[in-house]
């Protein structure tokens, strides 16, 4: 018996633009499953087609990898035993094997113009070149040989087409789907290598999988029509026992889960669905992403995985290693997961939650930067933070949530108050203003103590006087527990918040 393969899965993209969601919970489950298996994870750039090549999107897809912390073990940037990893620099390597399928018949020459074939489209609407036409037009197979070779030999440009076979029923087995089979006659005859020389991704994703020693291959469900030639591929080569395991990622839908999320569905409904903001550089049209927003990586990614994926249990949150644990591809759903924007959000909400203050101190300094507030105390800081952070939907929302403890208010929300102000309320706080100067322990509890001793002997109801001194010290109706806040502020800044606040209650 052979010993079993060392698991290789490998993302493969196109450097075409910005990574969708659907991309990266594509790398993640790769991903996933490597780590899970002990194996490794191989970033592949599949950019044979120079025409939709983007300038700047390989270096966009390997900071996302980064930002999400899904490393490959071999890429473009870091190398590995299967380099070069970027197709384009493997071009040499693919014209042999297409020559092979020539020579056994499993593919032929095909010297049609690129204006022959428009032609053709323009005559025949959805024109295919397939098993239906190619006698008809210009190939090794409607041509004499004498024909084919003078063509060759005085350099004619020219392709090589897979001969799909007709009538036949071929098939293989989803990690996801189970048995899926195609009918050969309805498949056209795709161009494997083009008259640049490069392969299409066609040819070159199955020999790259050959040579790379791939053992599963996963992808988006978009790719499912293009199997039945990738399985001819490998039965024709002769690699059909090295075939990598296959599985097909269901959609990730519109919120409503009619079809596709779509960047223009993130644009219309105002959420992104990029991973990072991307600058197409062509139009310089910017598409928004889940970093700049104020994502965790930890949320994304954990959000992600939710996407089509579940344990068996109730569990929601999930660390990187939780995942890498317990994830298996016969978790995955068959069908399509809705994305939910409010739920996203939720994630990053409980992550905030849940991460250290090291980690999130630096991006509450970045926010309070913006905001004019340049080098607070890191212990004050830390504090605060720890104050408000279970409030916090994003990073940002910092400053809304916490501004009132680095700037003073200056706008009072009065409405509440005014209403039922007395004469009562402006001596009991003019009474407890000397006292809280001079207050000595000046911490929570003792402060609540006293504050509420204060109340009760003043004769007036505590209920009515708590909403007052949190207007006084943050301005509006919110906020963490005010003696929490006032214990923060200090003694001198919560007595002249009150007398400020008393000013303007009484104009
Ligand atoms: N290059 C394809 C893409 O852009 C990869 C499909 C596959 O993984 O086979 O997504």
């Amino acid at each position: 018996m052979s010993t079993k393969n060392k698991v290789r899965v490998r993302f493969a993209p196109s450097p075409t633009g910005g990574l969708h969601l659907g991309g990266v919970r594509t790398v993640l489950f790769n991903y996933l499953f490597a780590k899970n298996q002990g194996g490794e994870f191989v970033l592949r750039i599949e950019d044979t087609d120079q025409t939709r090549y983007v300038p700047g999107a390989e270096e966009y897809i390997m900071s996302c990898l980064a930002w999400c912390g899904l490393i490959p073990d071999e890429s473009p940037a870091n190398g590995g035993p299967y380099a070069p990893y970027r197709q384009s620099e493997r071009k040499d390597r693919y014209r042999a094997f297409a020559e092979q399928l020539v020579v056994n018949g499993y593919a032929y020459y095909a010297f049609d113009t690129p204006e022959e074939l428009e032609a053709q489209r323009q005559l025949i609407p959805n024109f295919k070149y397939s098993h239906e036409n190619r006698l008809q037009l210009r190939n090794s197979l409607s041509l004499d040989e004498s024909e084919v070779k003078k063509l060759l030999a005085i350099g004619v440009p020219h392709v090589i087409r897979i001969k799909m076979p007709v009538g036949e029923t071929i098939g293989f087995q989803d990690m996801i789907r189970g048995t899926v089979s195609f009918d050969t006659s309805l498949v056209d005859d795709k161009v494997l290598l083009k008259a640049d020389g490069m392969p299409t991704y066609h040819l070159a994703v199955v020999v790259d999988d050959y040579q790379m020693k791939i053992t599963h291959a996963f992808r988006g469900e978009e790719w499912l029509p293009s199997a039945p030639v990738h399985l001819l591929l490998w039965e024709y080569l002769g690699w059909k026992d090295s075939m990598p395991q296959w599985a097909h990622f269901p959609l990730i839908l519109k919120p409503d889960g009619n079809g596709k999320l779509s960047k223009r569905d993130g644009d219309r409904l105002g959420f992104p669905v990029y991973a990072m903001n991307w600058t197409d550089p062509k139009t310089g049209d910017l598409t928004k992403g889940f970093r700049e927003l104020g994502f965790l990586p930890e949320a994304f990614i954990n959000m992600l995985a939710l996407l089509g994926w579940n344990d068996g249990t109730d569990q929601e949150i999930f660390t990187l290693d939780e995942l890498i644990a317990k994830f298996s591809i016969d978790r995955i759903s068959k069908a399509g997961a809705k994305f939910d924007f409010e739920k996203a959000k939720w994630f990053n909400h409980e992550w905030i939650k849940r991460s250290q203050n090291e980690k999130l101190l630096p991006m509450v300094k970045a926010v309070l930067k913006e905001h004019g507030v340049i080098d607070p105390v890191d212990n004050y800081l830390e504090r605060v933070l720890a104050l408000v952070k279970d409030r916090l939907t994003f990073i940002e929302d910092f400053w809304i949530q916490a501004s009132f403890f680095f700037t003073p208010p200056t706008d009072y929300d009065l409405e509440a108050i005014q209403k039922k102000w007395s004469n009562e309320k402006t001596a009991f706080f003019n009474d407890i203003i000397p006292k809280l100067s001079s207050f000595e322990h000046w911490e929570t509890e003792a402060l609540e103590q006293y504050y509420k001793e204060a109340i009760l002997s003043s004769g007036l109801k505590l209920g009515e006087l708590m909403l007052p001194l949190r207007i006084m010290l943050v301005g509006g109706k919110f906020g963490p527990h005010v003696f929490d806040i006032a214990t923060l502020l200090g003694r001198e800044e919560t007595v002249k918040r009150v007398k400020k606040g008393l000013a303007a209650i009484l104009t």
